[in-house]
């Protein structure tokens, strides 16, 4: 089942809004922005929105390969993280779901990248960025979730063997996946000490999707559980008790590219709202022409013009080699992500009774902006990051 087509958006400035960025980006940065910005525009925007979860599913495997033919992964392996953040943001303003798509491939391969396993690499990595296997990042559990050292799925040593046990939830992709990049327990005792990360590919025996678990905007998601699921030790990435640490280095630099997804969705939202405040008419005028609408549209504007500076601040911080990104990833996380909703919700209110048709691409994105403060460690996760970085690293300057 589809949706009808989301219609394009209305001209206004592009998305990704490059300049927006300034200093913070190279030259080859200004010309990849243009070139992901249009073909989101020109083939991702007009696809239906898929209707539900079985669309959504299927709908994404054919983004997936869209994505890949187009060399539009290839800042994931390049890990060039200011044009992973402007691919999410042409992405996102498009088409959440191939922003999901995208976002996922990253997840599922940055481990791979930053690990030390040049099997597991070289039978991944290619396949990812050319859009032939779709990735997967299995760690949230139903009693681990914001706290992810309290997981429960273990990786038993079995001569050469690891063998896991254990269920995943809200895992997207799950049920669609090629691969998971899983992270379980090989010293429960040593909590966030005893994780370590392992890649099990979707066939392997004694893995199996439970179920899937349906969102209010269509987006692959569901519990996975392994049942005494052999996996060689040589799909383990980094060392053992690692993988806590690996994670956190994952998302240290992928987080930045959730306030960039934000960032594309609240962009999008604006030029809705502006477009409709020129041209729907009210007392007389149009709506552009009060004051109070103004002030909207004028707050709007500079949380987004933020938002995107922190983003590319963070991004810029992981580019040049920075040692450590996780306050600028949470500032860039947490800010971008909670304007976003803002931004989104006083689209919403700019458009009136048209915002909340389910047909029109505002009250999508409302629908799809909700989850980016919840994934990849909610809001309050990444002020508690930012006040203990403050207390302990005396990073007051930042
Ligand atoms: C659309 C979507 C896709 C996802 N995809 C994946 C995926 O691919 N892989 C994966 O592993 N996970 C995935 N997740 C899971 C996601 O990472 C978790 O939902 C998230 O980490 C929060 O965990 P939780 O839902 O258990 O909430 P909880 O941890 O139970 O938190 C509930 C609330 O309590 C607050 N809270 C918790 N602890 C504290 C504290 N110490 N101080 C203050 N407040 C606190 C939280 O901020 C939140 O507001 C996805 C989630 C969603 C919604």
């Amino acid at each position: 089942m589809v949706a009808p087509h989301t219609r394009p958006a209305p001209a206004a400035r592009p998305i990704p809004d490059a300049g927006a960025a300034g200093p913070l980006l190279d030259d080859r940065h200004l010309a990849f922005a243009g070139e992901i910005g249009a073909f989101a525009e020109r083939e991702l925007a007009p696809r239906p929105a898929p209707a539900d979860d079985a669309a959504a599913r299927h709908e994404a495997r054919a983004l997936l390969a869209r994505l890949g033919a187009g060399g539009w992964l290839d800042p994931i392996l390049a890990q060039d993280w200011r044009a992973c953040c402007l691919a999410r943001e042409a992405l996102a303003a498009a088409s959440p779901l191939a922003d999901a798509v995208f976002a996922l491939q990253a997840l599922g391969v940055v481990p791979m990248l930053l690990a030390d396993n040049a099997a597991v690499r070289d039978r991944w990595v290619a396949d990812v960025v050319a859009g032939r296997a779709l990735a997967a990042f299995a760690m949230t559990e139903s009693e681990a979730g914001s706290d992810i050292a309290a997981m429960a799925t273990t990786a038993t040593r079995d001569g050469p063997h690891y063998v896991l046990n254990g269920v995943k939830t809200y895992i997207s992709n799950a049920g669609i996946a090629d691969f998971y990049t899983v992270f379980a327990s090989t010293d429960p005792a040593a909590r966030g000490r005893g994780i370590s990360c392992f890649v099990v590919p979707a066939d392997s025996p004694g893995l199996r999707f439970v179920r899937p678990q349906v969102l209010s905007e269509p987006h692959p998601l569901g519990e996975i559980a392994f049942e005494d699921c052999r996996v060689p030790g040589s799909s383990r990435l980094g060392e053992e008790g690692g993988g806590f640490a690996l994670g956190l280095k994952t998302l240290d630099r992928l987080r930045s590219t959730v306030g960039a997804a934000a960032c594309g969705m609240a962009a999008r939202a604006l030029a809705e709202a502006l477009a409709h405040a020129r041209a729907r008419r009210q007392f007389g005028k149009p709506l552009a022409q009060f004051q109070l609408v103004q002030e909207k549209l004028a707050r709007m504007a500079t949380d987004l013009a933020a938002a995107r500076l922190l983003v590319y601040r963070a991004a810029w911080e992981a580019d040049r080699g920075a040692p450590r990104v996780t306050l600028e990833a949470a500032m860039a996380k947490a800010f971008a992500t909670e304007a976003a909703q803002r931004i989104v919700d006083d689209a919403v209110q700019v458009l009136g009774g048209a915002g909340v048709m389910a047909s029109h691409p505002v009250d999508r994105l409302y629908r799809a902006v909700r989850a980016l403060r919840i994934y990849e460690g909610t809001t309050e996760i990444q002020h508690l990051v930012i006040a203990d970085r403050l207390l302990h690293d005396d990073a007051s300057g930042a």
